[in-house]
């Protein structure tokens, strides 16, 4: 396990070939490409699963339990900096399967401490939207596919959680002014929920620019539809519960 002892041996051990090829280009600023949000999960690490060579000055990263946007003044923050000072194009909003936040909003997690209540209940509206989808879709005989009973909706929740994170960021920098980002919303398959594929990422919504693998449904609700086209055929919008 890493500790904070080995943190600073391994800088012993970086600074020794650290290389001024290494830091110069990086000194006077940064210009991320991609701009992500995503959970704190110790086992969600963007390098690993996207298969990406960590480097410097590539990523802005933000992390916090749930992937959330909407309710963290911090991450709200960091995302608006990202993308209007460092002139990031592209917002990675980027859940989980299994996740612990979303697990937490349809718990009892008010009696737990106060601080985690404060960032749990930032999930509130992703927890209403979800019942409420779950309910309309139960009195319209909409069939639930057996993968989202079987987990008790959660992986459901968390996908309505990145949809929901990536439309508030889209109304966001509507009302900014902000144009030519291209925000995008998937789902990192830990568990091999959707599929027998170790950690497979999903699509959940916008357009990832590439025309593969990646772009496979979550879970198919009759046509090829996404919990997005149903959710848009009950007529629900991320606005109409606020
Ligand atoms: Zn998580």
């Amino acid at each position: 396990m890493i500790t904070i002892k080995e943190v600073f041996e391994g800088n012993r051990r970086h600074i020794e070939c650290a290389t001024d090829a290494l830091y110069a280009p990086h000194l006077k600023g940064q210009s991320p490409t991609l701009c992500v949000v995503y959970c704190s999960d110790s086992r969600e690490n963007i390098h690993i699963i996207s298969d990406i060579e960590p480097k410097m000055g590539e990523i802005f990263a933000i992390e916090n339990a749930g992937n959330v946007v909407d309710g963290s003044v911090s991450a709200i923050g960091a995302v608006m900096y990202c993308l209007t000072h460092l002139k990031t194009k592209e917002l990675l909003i980027l859940g989980h399967t299994g996740c612990g936040a979303v697990t937490a909003v349809f718990s009892d997690y008010k009696s737990d401490r106060q601080m985690i209540v404060d960032h749990i209940k930032v999930l509130e509206n992703v927890k209403q939207i979800t019942l409420h989808v779950i309910s309309q879709m139960e009195a319209r005989d909409i069939p639930i596919d057996e993968i989202v009973k079987s987990d008790k909706y959660l992986s459901l929740a968390s996908e309505i959680n990145v949809d929901y994170q990536c439309e508030f960021m889209k109304q966001i920098l509507k009302r900014e002014g902000i144009d030519g980002v291209n925000v995008v919303g998937a789902i990192h398959d830990l568990h091999s929920i959707y599929g027998a594929i170790n950690g497979a990422l999903y699509l959940t919504c916008g357009d990832s620019g590439n025309d593969s693998d990646i772009k496979k449904k979550l879970v198919d609700y009759g046509s090829g539809r996404t919990v997005r086209d149903v959710m848009a055929e009950l007529d629900i919008s991320f606005n109409s519960l606020e």
